[in-house]
């Protein structure tokens, strides 16, 4: 079993997996040479995520060795979709009073925890981000790790200086991390909202912005209202939870952030998924019944709707038939270069193609301008130019 990102692993410790997983030898063999477990590299080398869903393990699940056993990060589950308000709300939270509606705030999903000593920035797919590390233990009081070595910080990265997520929405000066919820290690069991808020206001932590608790009678109408609202700010839109966190949260997003989406996806439109273009195109039409829009709002979401797809197509059409290369803009600010220079590296190893303009000093920090080179639409509009067929 000599491939991949695991090289040799050894018999011994496939072996404690088993044990551990309660797996069989097989299972476990395979999941490696197919790298659905595979290690993280460098000084993280001893840490494995899950590439992909594996009967309870959600994908981006963390392992490692700990004492004599395995400790697990668990990977944030998806959230399933609404897509009309009523009567998705109240068939799935059945027998609830009441919900929590939360902001569902866009950047990017980070777990923040105690790693065998070590204050670590787990993405979503299981890698540690050196940038998100580096911020993480900038912004956050790290007693709590201390204080609950067994307690995991999940939240969003937001803010412009972003590499994955830049927005501006939030007023934000350079970047910040909110959290959503606080979650168990092991298990992945989340606490209780009440139990989260407390402990997250005892150490100052910020943490995305709540609506209260609302009456599951009334949630639909009351979070059309609260979508309209944050879509006027080209906000994203909402998590609706149980306030147990028992039932699993469902969300629900603006027109405007579907909009934002398909800008981005149509300006890159080869390297967007389809089904991420598809999804957010029908949306549009089941929140245009469900609120019973007249002629002249529908006119307008379709006028939105179309621009969104039309305007960035045109744009990078034109681009490239005038020569330009399209390519993405972020940035990133750090305290230290050796960050800077590991993000660099990180980003080479996970295959996204970029250029690192000079840092410059700001504060005690740099900031450095990212450009990400989006080759595969670039080729294939140049190619279409020089008389390719689709
Ligand atoms: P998208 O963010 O476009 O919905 P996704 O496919 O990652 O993409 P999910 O798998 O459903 O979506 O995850 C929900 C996302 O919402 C996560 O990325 C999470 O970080 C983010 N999020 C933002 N605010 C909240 C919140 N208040 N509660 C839970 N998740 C939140
Ligand atoms: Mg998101």
């Amino acid at each position: 079993m000599n491939k991949g990102e695991n090289g040799e692993i050894d018999p011994d410790f496939v072996a404690r997996l088993v044990d551990y997983l309660e797996f069989d030898e097989g299972r476990v063999q395979h999941l490696f040479e197919k790298n659905y477990l595979a290690r993280n590299w460098g000084k993280h080398d001893y840490l494995f995520r899950f590439d992909k869903e594996i009967s309870r393990i959600e994908r981006g699940t963390v392992l490692y060795e700990k004492d004599d056993s395995f400790e697990v990060i668990m990977g944030f589950p998806k959230i399933r979709r609404a897509m009309v308000l009523d009567p998705t709300l109240k068939k799935h939270f059945s027998g609830l009073e009441k919900v929590t509606v939360e902001e569902k705030m866009n950047g990017y999903n980070v777990r923040v925890a105690n790693v065998k000593g070590e204050i670590l920035a787990i993405t979503r797919s299981g890698y540690v981000c050196p940038y998100t590390t580096e911020r993480a233990k900038e912004k956050l009081d790290l007693r709590f790790f201390d204080d609950f070595p067994e307690l995991v910080l999940y939240g969003e990265m937001l803010g412009p200086d972003n590499p994955y997520v830049p927005k501006e929405i939030y007023g934000i000066e350079s970047v910040e991390f909110y959290i959503f919820d606080i979650r168990e290690k092991n298990s992945g069991n989340p606490l209780s909202i009440a139990r989260k808020h407390e402990i997250l206001e005892k150490y100052d932590f910020l943490q995305v912005r709540s609506f209260g608790k609302i009456s599951l009678k009334t949630a639909a109408e009351e979070i059309a209202k609260i979508i309209r609202t944050l879509g006027e700010k080209e906000h994203e839109g909402v998590v609706i939870k149980d306030p147990e966190m028992v039932l699993a949260p469902l969300k629900y997003t603006s027109s405007q952030s579907n909009c934002s989406d398909l800008r981005h996806a149509f300006k890159f439109y080869n390297e967007a998924g389809r089904d991420y273009m598809l999804s957010r195109i029908v949306r549009e039409g089941f929140q245009t019944v469900e609120w019973d829009e007249n002629e002249a709002d529908f006119k307008k979401r379709f006028m939105q709707l179309g621009e969104s797809i039309l305007n960035p197509l045109r744009e990078s059409i034109r681009s490239v038939k005038n020569g330009q290369r399209l390519y993405e803009e972020a940035k990133i600010r750090v305290k230290d270069l050796k960050t800077a220079a590991e993000f660099e590296n990180y980003l080479k190893r996970l295959g996204i193609d970029t250029i690192f303009e000079e840092p410059q000093p700001i504060g005690n920090e740099y900031l450095i301008i990212i450009k990400k080179i989006n080759k595969s639409t670039n080729d294939k509009t140049q190619a279409i130019w020089e008389g390719e067929v689709w």
